[in-house]
């Protein structure tokens, strides 16, 4: 089993045994999951990734998005933004699907 996998089993049960929230407080939506689960670079938004994280029908939901998303075309590990800066010099930052959670 690799690392990755590990820490999104072991974050699974977490969020599910710490936070159910069965009403689903403070939903951001399904619009703004699918838009994370397609774009988690572009969504960055910290108070959605904390909601994420204390919140186990979203997390279960992205899981599910993710997962859709995966079927349908090659699997991609890691996003990677490049940035060009003023000296020439790249700077990369990157974000894999275990990074997304446990930042
Ligand atoms: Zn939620």
């Amino acid at each position: 089993m690799n690392l990755e996998k590990e820490l999104l089993d072991a974050f699974d049960r977490v969020v599910h045994q710490d936070h159910p929230n069965p009403e689903r407080i403070d939903y951001p939506g399904t619009t703004v999951l699918q838009k994370l689960a397609a774009e988690p670079v572009a969504v960055q938004s910290e108070s959605i990734l904390a909601h994420i994280r204390r919140c186990a029908p979203c997390f279960d939901e992205l899981k599910e998005l993710r997962r859709r998303r995966s079927d349908q075309r090659p699997q991609i590990d890691a996003t990677a933004q490049v940035l060009h800066r003023p000296d020439g010099k790249f700077a990369g930052k990157f974000l894999t699907r275990a990074g997304l959670i446990a930042a």
